[in-house]
């Protein structure tokens, strides 16, 4: 049944058992089972969004759920990140709220980085933070003048002599801005490529406390903390460098191709709470002296929802199926994503449509949902960003 909460009962042949066996994951859908309970029971206002991520950070941690994106040896739950483990958990979150989704991914996306290319000495320091909530992550990429096209970035990493960088420029559309203790900040280093001319990148992590970072909050359309981040001068020292210079780039890349499939898994959890709340509703709501449900014109518009809304967790369990097994590609996340999120939107939409007036009025689930669906087609590359690398995947020449 698809409407199961249980995931693992929705008959999804696609779902990895590797690195996580399925006994282990049994068990986090128990711990999830019981901490989203826990959430409804006690539940957090989202008014100051940013003192909810503070909650909701705390209470992932208590529940062990941010052990899931950090490995093993710096007090992770598996040996590796697992994707799978991801989609689970975000599916389940956003069920209940966009902004807890959020909270728990950028626990993942902010310190990946660091898992992927830092020194041991600042892997050993942070991670085990990372997993009890004790640092909050923050993932700067995004400037004014490079969203889709990130080797538009300006902000310049100047060596300063020792090894280390200073930092300089403007970083937005930052999630947990105000909030994180730990940013991962991606720049230009200040001198080409010597071979080509071409720029390079490099990726430094610095903490919310370096002098000459400060941040203003951006307000979005969902409970979302955000802003942006003005760099000013700010010292990096060498050991706080990720990775060699010039491969932040690949860094940045091959972080957002961890977490990007899960993006779609979050959408799967606000469709599935869209159809849950559809369904319940149309059984409910009469209207011509029967129950909405019996019309059969309502039933079809619940069909397709419904079919596309399988045809997305296959795609999204496969992709972090593939990438658990080594068999990562470009291509079937970016299809998974692209397909999750927009069929999100229309099951939503198709939730709002069925409430009727009531659908637009604040307060009311799929208005709600209505709010939190739309950023997930934008961020970690938009829906055509998506088309372009599926695009250039099939057009590329055999090898
Ligand atoms: C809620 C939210 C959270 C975010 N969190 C973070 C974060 O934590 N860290 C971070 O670094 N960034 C973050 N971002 C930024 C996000 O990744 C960017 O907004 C996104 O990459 C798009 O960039 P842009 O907004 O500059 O849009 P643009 O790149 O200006 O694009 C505008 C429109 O043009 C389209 N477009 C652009 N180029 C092409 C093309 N070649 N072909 C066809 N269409 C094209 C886009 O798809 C889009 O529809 C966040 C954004 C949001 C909304």
């Amino acid at each position: 049944m698809i409407t199961d909460p249980r995931i693992l009962s929705r008959d999804l042949a696609v779902i990895a058992e590797a690195p996580v066996s399925r006994a282990e994951l049994e068990a986090l859908e128990d711990t999830l089972e019981g901490f989203c309970a826990s959430i409804r029971e006690s539940p957090v206002a989202e008014g100051d969004v940013a003192g909810a991520t503070r909650i909701y950070v705390e209470r992932l941690a208590a529940a062990g759920l941010l052990r899931w994106v950090v490995p093993g040896e710096h007090g992770g739950a598996a040996p590796v990140i697992s994707s799978t483990a991801l989609c689970i958990i975000r599916q389940w979150l956003a069920r209940e709220s966009g902004a807890l989704d959020t909270a728990f991914v950028m626990q993942g996306l902010g310190s990946n980085p660091v898992t992927m290319a830092g020194e041991e000495e600042l892997r050993a320091q942070l991670l085990p933070k990372v997993a009890s909530g004790e640092v909050i992550c923050a993932f700067a990429l995004t400037e004014p003048e490079a969203g889709s096209d990130i080797q538009g970035m300006r902000t310049v990493a100047t060596p300063t002599g020792d090894g280390g960088v200073r930092l300089r420029g403007h970083k937005c559309f930052i999630s947990n801005a105000g909030v994180a203790d730990s940013y991962v900040v991606f720049a230009r280093e200040a001198e080409d490529d010597p071979a080509g001319g071409r720029p390079r990148f490099g990726a430094f992590w610095v903490p919310a406390s370096a002098p000459g970072l400060t941040v203003t909050p951006t307000e979005v359309i969902a409970p979302h903390a955000i802003g942006s981040v003005e760099l000013r001068d700010v010292e990096v020292p060498a050991a706080h460098r990720l990775g060699e210079p010039g491969q932040g780039l690949t860094i940045a890349l091959g972080n957002l191709d961890v977490f990007r499939v899960s993006v779609g898994a979050a959408a799967l959890g606000l469709a599935d709470r869209a159809l849950s709340e559809t369904i319940g509703h149309l059984n409910r709501r009469r209207q011509f002296g029967k129950p909405l449900a019996a019309q059969q014109g309502l039933q079809f518009a619940l069909a397709d929802v419904a079919t596309d809304h399988v045809a997305a967790q296959l795609l999204v369990y496969r992709a972090a199926g593939a990438r658990d097994q080594g068999r990562a590609s470009v291509d079937q996340p970016a299809m998974a994503k692209l397909f999750a999120t927009e069929s999100a939107q229309r099951t939503i939409d198709r939730a709002v449509q069925s409430f009727g007036g009531l659908g637009v009025t604040v307060g009311q689930v799929p208005e709600r949902l209505y709010r939190e669906i739309r950023a997930l087609r934008i961020y970690e590359g938009t829906s055509e960003i998506q088309k372009l690398i599926i695009g250039r995947s099939l057009l590329r020449p055999p090898r």
